[in-house]
């Protein structure tokens, strides 16, 4: 009688340790760290306008940085002031390619995972690339994650939040999404997916997994090809063209400037006690789009007009968008008392010092 009561009780002693339930982070797996001790980082889509501000600041904490990028749309400019620099290493491959991601992951300390598809445009024109991206490059980045126990700071989107009405958008709140015959939302889809895998590697593992809700992020290096309206409008003012302005104009956004962003993503990583909670990250500082149209303009002295297009015409089919995008920022304000330091006006300004976006980058 004794055996048969022996073998359930060992295959769960053993099933425990192999995968705690609901495992708490395992702090001698995963020792609290500093950002700002020589520390080395690999940044994955760092070629990017988010990831090139993310790198520098790193460094000049005193870290190193290692950037892997294939730069499809990560640009070789965005990395002028780093290329030279020591603490610098830049790999130019996929972070779907898992023999790359493995070995830098082994190299490195911790690893902000941002590679992903970009920009409304490239996601309604590239739907089967934005969304095999998204999904397989994260799978990647957090399987070598988990190998080499590296804690991971995953950039996710606002765009999760879907057709969601009920602004500010809270982190816990249910999201609404929008029919999947609307090209747009399978980036919020993938987007949601990655969270979940994500959070899944935290809970499963213990591996120490944050995730950050970008809204709309803005600054010097955007460029507007892939359809942000802020470098899309300042190179329209300054070269004198009209500012076209999608829809009605009534739907409001929130500006954050890039350093602003860099700078947070950082704090969060910074420590291990935000793992496996999911944090919004931009400004609460909400406009619609057609006044920051006129102001735009002001602010360039521009004697450009303003040019409604439909959404049809601007993105070649019918077109869901959001009403209103604004951040619930109490979370974050908690955790690193973040604010933004940036106002719309000051980052109208920087990015118009900038020169705008060269017009071929605007479509
Ligand atoms: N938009 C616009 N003109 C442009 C590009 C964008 O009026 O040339 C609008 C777009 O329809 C959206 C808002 O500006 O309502 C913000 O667009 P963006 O692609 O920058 O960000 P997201 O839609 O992801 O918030």
């Amino acid at each position: 009688m004794g055996a048969p009561r022996e073998t359930p009780m060992l295959l769960w002693v053993r099933r425990k340790r192999r995968a705690p339930a609901g495992a708490a982070l395992d702090t001698v797996r995963f020792p609290p760290y500093t950002i700002g001790m020589g520390r080395r980082f690999l940044i994955t889509g760092g070629a990017g306008f988010i990831g090139s501000h993310l790198a520098e600041q790193l460094l000049e904490r005193g870290n190193t940085v290692v950037i892997l990028d294939d730069l499809s749309t990560g640009r070789v400019e965005n990395l002028r002031n780093l290329r030279d620099r020591a603490g610098v290493q830049i790999v130019r491959d996929s972070v779907e390619n898992e023999a790359t991601v493995g070995l830098l992951m082994s190299q490195c300390d911790a690893v902000f995972h941002l590679a992903s598809a970009v920009g409304v445009q490239l996601i309604v024109d590239q739907p089967v690339r934005t969304i095999r991206t998204t999904i397989h490059g994260t799978e990647v980045v957090l399987e070598a994650a988990n190998k080499f126990g590296r804690p991971v700071l995953i950039t996710s989107s606002s765009e999760v939040y879907g057709k969601g009405a009920r602004v500010p958008f809270s982190e816990e709140d249910d999201v609404v999404m929008g029919a999947t015959r609307h090209t747009r939302w399978c980036y919020a889809y993938a987007k949601g997916i990655d969270e979940f895998l994500g959070l899944a590697y935290h809970k499963q593992f213990g591996l120490p997994v944050t995730i950050v809700r970008l809204f709309n992020t803005v600054g010097p290096r955007q460029v507007g090809m892939y359809g942000m309206v802020l470098p899309r409008f300042v190179s329209w003012a300054l070269a004198g063209k009209p500012l076209q302005v999608y829809g009605d104009g009534n739907q409001t956004r929130c500006f954050c400037h890039v350093s602003d962003v860099a700078g947070a993503i950082i704090a969060l990583q910074a420590d291990t006690k935000h793992a496996g909670q999911v944090f919004n990250l931009g400004s609460d500082e909400e406009i619609s789009i057609i006044a920051l149209a006129r102001r735009v303009i002001e602010l360039c002295d521009s004697s450009s007009m303003i040019e409604a297009i439909s959404y049809e015409k601007a993105y070649g089919q019918a077109f869901d968008d959001l009403a209103r995008r604004v951040p619930k920022l109490d979370r974050i304000r908690a955790a690193i008392g973040f604010s933004p330091r940036y106002k719309l006006d000051e980052i109208i300004l920087a990015v118009a010092k900038e020169g705008g976006v060269k017009t071929e980058d605007v479509r």
